[in-house]
């Protein structure tokens, strides 16, 4: 798959990273902008240890993106994942 690194925006080849993983993988997968592209580069260092910073972040950003797209509040973004990341 082609695309963009969403964390160093290198374009090439890109893999899917779940930004929400484990159990929350699969409401991940129903809602749009919950999995993003990942250079395998970056995709190795934000599921390493050192990487943890970074995941945390993305998670963060990716929570307010989600919401803001669809005009959710904090309390329907619970309601739906049972978990808040920001
Ligand atoms: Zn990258
Ligand atoms: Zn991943």
């Amino acid at each position: 798959m082609n695309g963009e690194c969403r964390l160093c925006g290198k374009h090439g080849i890109m893999e899917r990273h779940h930004v929400f993983g484990g159990v929350y993988r699969k409401t991940s997968d129903r809602i749009e902008g919950c999995v993003v592209t990942l250079c395998p580069e970056c995709h190795r260092h934000i599921h390493s240890s050192k990487g943890w910073e970074d995941k945390q972040q993305l998670q963060c950003d990716i929570q307010y993106e989600v919401m803001d797209a669809n005009g959710w509040t904090v309390r329907d973004w619970l309601n739906l994942w049972g978990k808040s990341w920001i």
